[in-house]
């Protein structure tokens, strides 16, 4: 069984936890899933066609040639939702 998955959402949603706890922003589901949105928005998509259950091998290749990008992404969505945060009070 092989399924489409795009790396790249995996490696925003990493990245953004990292880049959260460095930031002093809220942390919240909604804002942490906003930035994701946002950043991926910005960023090119990354498919690639994965064994369910395997393990996947490329993302050491993937975190090299786009961890600028990312964080950049991730950094500037993260001060939008931090000024205009959509969570409940
Ligand atoms: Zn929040």
């Amino acid at each position: 069984m092989y399924s489409l998955k795009n790396c790249m959402e995996e490696f925003v949603s990493k990245k953004t936890d990292e880049v959260l706890n460095i930031m002093k922003i809220c942390k919240c589901e909604k804002c942490r899933l906003d930035i994701i949105a946002l950043a991926l928005n910005d960023l090119p998509s990354k498919y690639v066609v994965t064994e369910i259950g395997g393990l996947y091998a490329k993302s050491r290749e993937l975190e090299l040639q786009f961890v600028v990008d990312v964080e950049t992404a991730i950094v500037k969505a993260a001060m939008i939702v931090n000024k205009n945060p959509r969570h409940d009070d």
